[in-house]
């Protein structure tokens, strides 16, 4: 019998009202107490791993969040008709939903979190910092009074001082935010700040605080049960944010005094008190750097997306304890049993062009592995499509070592190995972060981003030639070329010596182009990316060709280049232009013919597509004129040089 069925509560089916690496996380727990699971998908998420993992998958809507995972009445029907009898959040979407906690409550469905009353009371920043002070919790200094008239918000504001923060009360995800720097800022801030607030979580109220310019993030886990138990897991570390959401979090913090440790745990149990708080939850703190006096931000009723260094550094799986205090059952370890291991530290993995202001990007995974000794929590697969209706997070490896340096080789090591061949993510700019010496001594504030990255990020030149280098090895492996002086990599003979042999190739990828001149030459190649010299293994890339490119993994920097011969495409130009004719840039075979005898090509325009080195290219007219003559058809094989267009000049050329 497993602990569920002894339950005041049991639980035998878990919907998890989610998407992504969450709803994946959640049911592998499910799965490993014995629980069966019930997935929730939109239209964009029929394919999606989490609805193929569970048991059994309940469409819920169209893609738009708010007719699908934020729909209460979708969500509540999913479960009745899949005799689900215990409904898991997740985080984001529904999770910090008082009604809908309440319409769980009354369904007699089990909510997998705290109570209603719990999710209320800290949903609101303003209310929350009221029960903070009323608790004898120290918040950041601030106004979260009734007045919200901007006269007298303008009074307040001259107290508190400047610079100052304007906050959504119902905010989070680092959004409804305003920094103010001068009193002649405020009402503009404040009118932008509520009309965000009023459109983003329906509720215009707003707050002030103080902002503190270079602060840690801090927070505690807590779980509690019905028994009248709560206990903290120690503390994390979330100082690494863009935009006030987090990207790397740790745990335990470094370069914690005792003192503020100490704080910490007090301020988060006292308050985790005074609600009777029954669940895992967080409660948020900030604090200056080298201070240490913690002050209360808010606390999010729900699993964290940063709970793995958590359970990491605890050994306790977060998800679980859940489980078994919604199903009623006490906590199975008393605090002075819970000891803390080592450290871990996570990266949030995330589909955006971190070299262009972290746009976000879309498209479709080919490839996506982890090495083996890696925690990779994720949401995608090989074959994911990443559109843009949802939050670009994909997927979060974790890495866990004795202490914090091992830790932080053990990610990087990770994220180096990491193969996501598809859109651009954001993960060569992890490793740049946590390669960052304020990150490897453990010394930074929210204001490392900015600090680090002041011009924004992108790829090291050495990181981006080698990606290429590889890339270009990778396509001539793919090529007929590879055969004869390249397949031994030993150069070759000529008169009698040994030559190396030698490629000229161009590289076109996300971050731009590159020559890359490839040499072998005694059992090594070496590769020269725009006259920066590089060794390579002589073995190539784990690629993959598709649609014309060569995808690969290099050093954690994925990357997806059109690759072609540098040399054979530009004595094959010349010599057939000079001649008034296109002619094959490389051995290939015709895919498609694109124009007619006796049409007018403008110089550019396309002439025909050949497949080449596993490619597909597309070549154009080399000068404008007239097709007098089309020398090959569709699915003909062509030797390089090889005529395939006569063109006649026009008069005026
Ligand atoms: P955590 O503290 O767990 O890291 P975040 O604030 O980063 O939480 O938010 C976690 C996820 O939930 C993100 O995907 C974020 O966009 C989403 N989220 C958090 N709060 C809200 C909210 N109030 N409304 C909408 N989405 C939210
Ligand atoms: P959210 O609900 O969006 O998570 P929080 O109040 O938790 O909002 O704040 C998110 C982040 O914004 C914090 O982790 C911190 O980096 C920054 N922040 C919030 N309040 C302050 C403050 N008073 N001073 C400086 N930074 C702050
Ligand atoms: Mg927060």
């Amino acid at each position: 019998m497993t602990a569920f069925s002894i339950a005041p509560y049991p639980i035998r089916r878990v919907l998890v009202a989610n998407r992504g690496e969450i709803a994946c996380r959640i049911m592998r727990t499910c799965r490993r107490l014995g629980l069966a699971t019930v997935a929730v998908y939109s239209d964009a998420d029929a394919d999606a791993p989490h609805a193929r993992e569970a048991d059994r998958a309940v469409r819920i809507g169209p893609a738009p969040a708010a007719e699908s995972y934020l729909s209460v009445d979708a969500v509540l029907e999913a479960a009745r008709t899949s005799g689900a009898d215990a409904i898991h959040p997740g985080y984001g979407f529904l999770s910090e939903n008082a009604a809908f906690v309440r319409r769980c409550e009354e369904a007699g469905l089990v909510f997998v979190g705290p109570t209603s009353q719990a999710v209320a009371a800290m949903g609101s920043k303003i209310e929350a910092k009221k029960l903070a002070e009323a608790s004898g919790v120290p918040t950041v200094p601030g106004y979260h009074g009734d007045d919200l008239s901007e006269e007298g918000l303008a009074a307040t504001a001259e107290q508190v001082g400047y610079p100052l923060l304007i906050k959504a009360s119902a905010g989070g995800g680092g959004r409804g935010m305003r920094l103010v720097e001068r009193p002649s800022d405020l009402a503009a801030a404040l009118r932008s700040a509520r009309a965000e607030a009023r459109l983003a979580f329906g509720n215009d109220a707003v707050l002030i605080e103080r902002f503190i310019r270079n602060p840690r993030h801090l927070e505690v886990q807590l779980v509690g049960d019905r028994h009248g138990n709560l206990v903290h897991l120690f503390e994390r570390d979330c100082s690494i944010q863009r935009n006030n959401q987090k990207l790397i979090e740790e745990a335990p913090a470094p370069n914690l005094s005792d003192t503020a440790r100490r704080r910490l745990f007090e301020a988060a149990l006292k308050l985790g008190k005074a609600i009777g708080y029954t669940s895992a939850g967080t409660v948020e703190f900030v604090m200056e750097a080298g201070a240490e006096q913690p002050y209360f931000l808010e606390m999010n009723t729900r699993l964290q997306v940063e709970h793995p260094v958590t359970e990491a550094i605890t050994g306790i799986d977060l998800v679980e304890w859940q489980l078994l205090v919604a199903a009623g059952l006490p906590l199975p370890l008393s605090q002075d049993r819970i000891v803390a291991k080592g450290h871990a530290i996570e990266a949030r993995i995330a589909a955006e062009r971190a070299d262009r202001n972290f746009q976000p990007s879309t498209g479709r995974f080919l490839e996506v592995s982890a090495p083996r000794d890696l925690r990779f929590d994720t949401g995608i697969a090989s074959g994911s499509e990443i559109g843009l209706s949802y939050d670009s997070m994909l997927a979060k490896a974790i890495g866990h070592g004795s202490d914090r340096e091992d830790a932080r080789k053990r990610l990087v090591a990770g994220l180096e190995g990491l193969v996501l061949l598809g859109p651009p993510t954001n993960q060569r700019f992890l490793i740049d972060c946590l390669d960052a010496p304020d990150f490897a001594e453990g010394r930074s504030t929210t204001a490392f981003l900015a600090s680090r990255f002041p011009e924004g990020w992108t790829p090291s030149p050495e990181v981006v030639g080698r990606a290429r280098a590889r890339a270009a090895q990778a396509a001539l492996a793919a090529s007929g070329i590879a055969a004869g002086p390249w397949r031994r990599a030993d150069g070759y003979r000529v008169m009698g010596a040994r030559r190396p042999a030698r490629i000229e190739m161009h590289v076109c990828d996300d971050y731009g182009e590159a020559t890359v001149v490839l040499r072998a030459w005694e059992g090594r190649m070496e590769a020269s990316v725009d006259e920066r010299f590089l060794d390579l293994d002589a073995a190539p890339a784990d690629a993959v060709s598709h649609d014309g490119r060569i995808h690969l993994s290099e050093g954690g920097l994925s990357l997806r280049a059109s690759v072609l011969p540098a040399i054979a495409l530009s004595n094959g130009r010349d010599t057939a232009a000079a001649k008034g004719a296109l002619a094959s840039p490389l051995p290939g075979v015709i895919v498609s013919i694109a124009v007619a005898v006796g049409d007018r090509v403008e110089r550019g325009d396309l002439l025909l597509q050949m497949e080449a080195m596993k490619l597909v290219h597309s070549l154009t007219a080399p000068h404008p004129g007239r097709v007098t003559a089309i020398h090959h058809a569709a699915g003909d094989t062509v030797a390089a040089g090889a005529v395939l267009v006569d063109i006649a000049q026009q008069e005026e050329e």
